[in-house]
């Protein structure tokens, strides 16, 4: 991993990327890399008042490609995909 191109990340995403619920830039502290796969970086961004925010970012070369921000994960969601999961006895209950 390019450190350079680490902190370049950073600031694009800080830059161009908003909480989706509030409109509030992340700090640099509060954007974390979750993990990298060749030049695909998996990072979350943390807001203070809502649910953290997931988006992978492609490079090529010191160019960024694309930007893919995910939808936010809420507690419910992950509350409700484990009721789902604790719940089914088989993959088939799991995807109906
Ligand atoms: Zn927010």
């Amino acid at each position: 991993m390019n450190p350079k191109e680490l902190q370049k990340i950073f600031q694009t995403v800080q830059k161009n990327i908003r909480c989706p619920h509030c409109g509030e830039r992340y700090d640099f502290e509060n954007i974390h890399l979750m993990s990298f796969s060749g030049s695909v970086y998996l990072l979350q961004m943390e807001c203070s008042n809502h649910a953290p925010l997931l988006a992978s970012v492609a490079m090529n070369g010191a160019r960024i490609e694309q930007i893919t921000s995910a939808s936010a994960i809420s507690v419910n969601e992950v509350i409700s995909a484990y009721q789902t999961i604790s719940k089914a006895k088989t993959l088939k209950d799991i995807i109906g």
